[in-house]
C-alpha cells in the first residue's frame, strides 16, 4: 500500500492529517503536536504550507484561521559545542528573545456562538490543572462544569515543559503527592485510552557545593521515611547510571530509580477527551475578560463568547494567575519568570535518568523519541511573562550540558522554546478558597513542577469540592499563609 506523506523528517502522512481533524485538531498548532509535523529537522520548512493546504482542501479550518506554527529557532540544526563557545554576559540579565510570541491568539479561530449561559463550576485555563481538576471532577458526577481557554490545549507552560516527575522533594507534602501522581500517570492510558510514554529511568541529582549535598543527603532520608527508594550514590555508581557523565566537583549524588519522565501534551488531550465525553463543555480560543461580583462572591464570568453564571469559580491560569484574579480585585503573590528549553536531534538511547546539577538548575532527559530535551534557569532572568527564546540560553545550556556529558559535542539542536514558571515566595502552590470571595478557588502556583503535581492535586481537590470534607492541602497551602507569614518552603527546585 503506498503512502502520502507530508512530513519527511517524522514520516506524517495525509491520512494522519485527516485523522487529527477527524479527531476535532483543527488549528496548525494543535495538528503539528497531535501529529508531530513539523517537529523533525526541518522544523516545518518543507511541510507546513502542505499541511495548510490540506487543512484548507479538508475544510477543517476558516482559510483565515490557517495560520503558520510559531517558528522556533535555531534556524538550521545547529551543534551544541558551536552554541557552548558564544561569548555570553553573564553579568547582565537577559533580555528579550525570539519569536515575540503574542499573548492574543487570532480571533479568526474563536469558536463561534456563545459559552453557555451558566454552570455550576467554570474552571479558567485549560492547562494540565484545570484540565486534571475537570476530569475528576466528572468522575465524582459533577458534570456541570466549563473549562476556558484561551488558546489551544497546551498553549501554556503544560505544553512547553521538559516532562519530569519525580519524588524526590524536600517536603513530605510534595513527596506524598507526587507518589500519588506517578501512580496514577502509571494508569492513564488504562483509565483515558491515550499514551504518555512514561518512562521510569530515575532522576539523578548531582551537587557541586557543599551545602547542595547536604540538603540533598537529608532529603534523601526523607524520601526514604515516605517509601521512596533514593539513594546517595559513590561517583562510581553514578558513572554505571551515566555512562559518560562527567564528575568534576561534584560533592554528592542522590539517585531514585522510580522518578522518570512522561510526555505532556497527551496528558491534555486525554483529560479534555474525557471531560467531553462526559458532558463537560472544554472551550478552547476562549478568553476570560472579567467577573462580575456581588455580595462576597462570584456571580458571573466574563468572557469574549458571553457571560457565565456560576457557583464555584477556580483560577487555574498557571503564570496568568496574578493577571485573572486581578480582573476580581484580588492580589496573589505570584510571579512569572521564563525558562527556555531546547531539544536536539533524535539519538540511540543511551541516557536512562533525568540528570540534573541542582546548584545551576540544569537539566536534560532523553525523550521516547531520542532527543534530548533539557533546560537550565537563569539566575538574572526578570519577573514578566515572558516566552521568547534566546542565544544567551541556547550558548549557557549547551556550555553546561556538554560540561556534563562531553560526548554530546557534536550533537545537534533542532528547536528552542520558553515558558513561564508559576513563581511563589515559598516554592509550594496556592489552593483552596480565597479570603473575601469564597467561591473562587485558586489552583496556581507550581513553580515548575506542576505537571507532576496534577494527578494527584486535581484528585483530592475534586475530592473537596464534591464532598465538602475538609482537607488539610487546602488550609496548609491557602492564600492566607502569605499574610499570617505560615510559609511552606520547597527547597529541591530545579533552576
Ligand atoms: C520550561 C519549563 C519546564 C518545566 N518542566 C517541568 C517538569 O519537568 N515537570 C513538571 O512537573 N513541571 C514542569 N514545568 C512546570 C509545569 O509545566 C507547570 O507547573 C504546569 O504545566 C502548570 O499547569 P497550569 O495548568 O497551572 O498552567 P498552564 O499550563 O500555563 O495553563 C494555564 C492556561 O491558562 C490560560 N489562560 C491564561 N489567561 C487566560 C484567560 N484570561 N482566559 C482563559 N484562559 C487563560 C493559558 O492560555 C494557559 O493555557 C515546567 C515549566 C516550564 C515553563
Amino acid at each position: 500500500m503506498s503512502k502520502a506523506l507530508v512530513c519527511s523528517c517524522e514520516d506524517v502522512t495525509v491520512e494522519d492529517i485527516r485523522h487529527a481533524v477527524a479527531k476535532g485538531f483543527r488549528d496548525v498548532e494543535s495538528v503539528k503536536r497531535f501529529t508531530g509535523f513539523g517537529t523533525g529537522v526541518c522544523q516545518g520548512k518543507s511541510c507546513l504550507s502542505a499541511v495548510a493546504a490540506l487543512l484548507a482542501k479538508e475544510k477543517a479550518q476558516k482559510p483565515e484561521g490557517i495560520v503558520p506554527f510559531t517558528p522556533r529557532p535555531p534556524l538550521y540544526p545547529t551543534e551544541l559545542s558551536l552554541l557552548a563557545s558564544l561569548p555570553v554576559d553573564e553579568s547582565k540579565p537577559p533580555v528579550g528573545g525570539v519569536p515575540q510570541e503574542l499573548d492574543t491568539f487570532p480571533a479568526t479561530l474563536r469558536p463561534e456562538g456563545a459559552v453557555p449561559t451558566r454552570a455550576r463550576v467554570v474552571i479558567v485555563g485549560g492547562g494540565v490543572l484545570g484540565l486534571a481538576l475537570a476530569y475528576n471532577l466528572s468522575l465524582r458526577g459533577e458534570t456541570d462544569v466549563v473549562v476556558l481557554e484561551r488558546g489551544y490545549l497546551c498553549a501554556g507552560a503544560s505544553g512547553r515543559n521538559g516532562g519530569g516527575v519525580r519524588m524526590q522533594w524536600g517536603t513530605a507534602a510534595n513527596i506524598e503527592l507526587a507518589k500519588r501522581s506517578i501512580e496514577l500517570m502509571g494508569r492513564f492510558a488504562r483509565d483515558l485510552g491515550i499514551n504518555v510514554w512514561l518512562r521510569q529511568g530515575g532522576y539523578l541529582f548531582m551537587a557541586k557545593t557543599k551545602a547542595v549535598a547536604e540538603r540533598l543527603e537529608r532529603n534523601a532520608a526523607l524520601h526514604n521515611k515516605h517509601g521512596v527508594p533514593t539513594r546517595m550514590l559513590t561517583l562510581d555508581e553514578a558513572r554505571d547510571v551515566v555512562p559518560g557523565l562527567s564528575l568534576k566537583d561534584a560533592q554528592a549524588v542522590s539517585y531514585n530509580p522510580e522518578d522518570g519522565v512522561i510526555f505532556p501534551w497527551p496528558f491534555l488531550w486525554g483529560y479534555a477527551n474525557a471531560c467531553r465525553k462526559a458532558g463537560i463543555k472544554v472551550e478552547t480560543y476562549t478568553r476570560v475578560t472579567g467577573f462580575e461580583l456581588s455580595g462576597g462572591l462570584v456571580r458571573k464570568v466574563k468572557t469574549d463568547r458571553g457571560d457565565i453564571s456560576c457557583d464555584t469559580v477556580v483560577v487555574a491560569t498557571g503564570a496568568w494567575s496574578p493577571e485573572v484574579a486581578k480582573l476580581a480585585g484580588v492580589s496573589l503573590p505570584n510571579e512569572p519568570h521564563r525558562h527556555e528549553i531546547l531539544s536536539t536531534e533524535p539519538l540511540k538511547p543511551f541516557l536512562g535518568p533525568l540528570v540534573s546539577v541542582l546548584d545551576s538548575g540544569l537539566y536534560f532527559s532523553q525523550s521516547m523519541r531520542g532527543e534530548i530535551v533539557g533546560g537550565m534557569g537563569d539566575p538574572l532572568e526578570p519577573a514578566g511573562l515572558n516566552m521568547g527564546s534566546t542565544l544567551r540560553f541556547v550558548s549557557r545550556f549547551a556550555r553546561a550540558l556538554t560540561e556534563q556529558l562531553p560526548n554530546l559535542g557534536h550533537v545537534k539542536v533542532l528547536r528552542q522554546w520558553a515558558g513561564c514558571y508559576d513563581v511563589t515566595p515559598d516554592n509550594s502552590p496556592i489552593l483552596g478558597r480565597t479570603p473575601g470571595l469564597e467561591n473562587l478557588l485558586q489552583l496556581s502556583g507550581f513553580v515548575g513542577h506542576g505537571f507532576m503535581m496534577a494527578p494527584a492535586v486535581a484528585e483530592r481537590m475534586a475530592q473537596w469540592m464534591t464532598t465538602g470534607a475538609s482537607d488539610e492541602l487546602f488550609t496548609r497551602f491557602n492564600l492566607r499563609r502569605f499574610h499570617e507569614g505560615k510559609l511552606e518552603r520547597e527547597d529541591m527546585i530545579i533552576g
